[in-house]
């Protein structure tokens, strides 16, 4: 049986592709975003996240974790990232539900059972099912196997990708999906190396060649003040998205930083914290930029 790691599925999402959707978040991705607001998507295993305020120190995950990773340290009990291993059986026993397991295997029917619960929605908003993370095309098989049975359903499929994979796993899906959702961050590759982990030549070169065989695509461009947002790069990108074979809605996706906790939960280090969203007479600004390569574009998305 095929199955995966999901970290999420969300149900009645209007914002990941047209109408009332389900989203169902695979967890992993190659990339490391600076602004990414989920950061617990990005592990390829299964995590432990934290809510350490809710802990009652009744010691239960000390004397029930196998591992041995969690000891008293000044009266509070402290995981050691290094030797958990993620088992879960600590918050099986946190009667606080401090600790929560991020990440769930599951099988291709699993998850075409919680699918089918809404299939009267999807029908009636004339909406879908949407295949987001982390990176999807990182389980390639198993969305491959989730994105045929949904269209043996007739069911309207998307793909929230980066674009960082090989051709050879986009042509695996490319026939089962009905509209892509494509992150583009930058054209310099140093920058996008810097702030993502990874170089864009791929995704640059995957997405013209999308264009060019006519799939559907929305360009979702996240808006990050000192990152991304000033005039130079958004010239680089409307040059890019305008020399595309095929002329592509552009979403423009204003940074929050509603994620902070999180990274703190997972202790990971979190780089923007001084960064705050971009004003309206910015976004709007950067959207007439766009405009001015006559790309249809919107705020938000
Ligand atoms: S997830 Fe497993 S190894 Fe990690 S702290 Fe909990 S019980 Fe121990
Ligand atoms: S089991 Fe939960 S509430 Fe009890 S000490 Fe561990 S984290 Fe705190």
């Amino acid at each position: 049986m095929t199955h995966g790691l999901i970290f999420d599925i969300k149900k009645y999402s209007i914002h990941d592709g047209p109408g009332i959707r389900t989203t169902v978040f695979l967890k992993g991705c190659p990339l490391s975003c600076w602004w990414c607001h989920n950061p617990e998507s990005q592990s390829p295993q299964r995590e432990i996240i934290l809510r350490e305020n809710r802990c009652i120190r009744c010691g239960a995950c000390i004397d029930a974790c196998p591992h041995h990773a969690v000891s008293w340290i000044d009266g509070e009990p402290i995981t050691d990232r290094a030797k958990c291993e993620r088992c879960g059986v600590c918050a099986e026993t946190c009667y606080a539900e401090v600790r929560q397991p991020i990440g769930r295997e599951m099988t291709v029917e699993q998850v075409m059972a919680e699918i089918d619960h809404d299939i009267a929605f999807y029908d009636e908003s004339h909406g879908g099912v949407t295949f987001s993370g982390g990176e999807p095309l990182l389980q390639r098989e198993f969305l491959g196997a989730l994105l045929e049975a949904c269209q043996a359903r007739e069911l309207h499929t998307a793909v929230d990708t980066s674009g960082f994979a090989t051709w050879d796993t986009l042509d695996r899906i490319r026939s089962f999906t009905d509209l892509f959702l494509y992150d583009l961050k930058l054209i310099d590759d140093e920058r996008h190396r810097e702030f993502t982990g990874v170089t864009n030549q791929p995704i640059l070169r995957n997405l013209r060649d999308l264009s060019a065989l006519g799939h559907a695509i929305v360009i979702r461009i996240p808006i990050v003040p000192g990152l991304n947002d000033d005039d130079e790069a958004i010239q680089q990108l409307a040059e890019f998205i305008a020399a595309l074979p095929h002329r592509h809605p552009i979403d423009l996706l204003p940074y929050h930083h509603i994620a902070v906790d999180k990274y703190l939960r997972l202790d990971k280090p979190y780089r923007l914290f001084e960064v705050r969203r971009p004003d309206d007479d910015r976004l709007m600004n950067i959207a007439q930029l766009f405009q001015q390569f006559e790309l249809p574009v919107t705020i938000g998305g």
